[in-house]
Order: C-alpha cells, then sequence, then structure tokens
C-alpha cells in the first residue's frame, strides 16, 4: 500500500518532534482491539485483507475506501493489494512506531478468543 503520513511522520521524527513514548498512543479511544474490529464493519469484501489482521495489527478502517489508521502512531494506509498483510505493511511504512516495536502503548487484545 501506499502511506499518506509517511513522510510527515519522518520529519516529525527527524526534527525530534517525536521524542517520548508519554505521547502514544495518538487515538487513544482505539486501544481496543475489539473496538478496531467494530470499525471493519463496512469493510470492503474486496479488500486483500482481514479485519481481524487489521485489528490485530493496531488499525481501525477510516470508513473510506481501504483506508485505515493506527491507533499508536496514527499512521495511515490503503491500497491494500494481494499478498500485503497488515502487520507486515504497518511495520514496513512505520517501523518507528511503538506498537510495531513492541512498547507498553495500552493495547489490549481482543476477548474473543482466536477466532477468525
Ligand atoms: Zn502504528
Amino acid at each position: 500500500p501506499y502511506s499518506e503520513e509517511e513522510e510527515d511522520l519522518q520529519y516529525r521524527l527527524r526534527t525530534g518532534e517525536v521524542v517520548d513514548e508519554t505521547t502514544y498512543p495518538m487515538v487513544p479511544h482505539m486501544c481496543s482491539e475489539d473496538a478496531r474490529l467494530q470499525t471493519f464493519q463496512p469493510w470492503p469484501s474486496s479488500a486483500p485483507v482481514r479485519p481481524r489482521a487489521l485489528a490485530q495489527a493496531g488499525l481501525f478502517y477510516l470508513g473510506e475506501g481501504d483506508r485505515v489508521q493506527c491507533f499508536c502512531c496514527a499512521g495511515m494506509m490503503g491500497g491494500w493489494e494481494a499478498g500485503d498483510t497488515a502487520w507486515g505493511e504497518h511495520s514496513k511504512h512505520f517501523a518507528n512506531c511503538f506498537f510495531i516495536l513492541g512498547h507498553d502503548v495500552g493495547n489490549v487484545p481482543s476477548q474473543g478468543g482466536a477466532a477468525a
């Protein structure tokens, strides 16, 4: 996928504006994986990436096209292609995301079990 905010994020990281883990998550009301999963109800069935995989990768649906955003770094992605994985693309485009890096940013894993 393409990344809309990557350049801006890189700029902020470069300028040292983003230095402190306490600024994360950027979208605190989407800390819960279940809350993120809920946003995918109108997710296009033609999209090659499944809602649960996206929610597990910290992403929620913006309700438009196939654009998603990360609750932690607020990075936005879209243009999903066959073979893309949610976690793979998130870590590729936003390698400095604290959720990607495994920091405790308040993520609440789904209580729904492993059912896909
Ligand atoms: Zn992120």
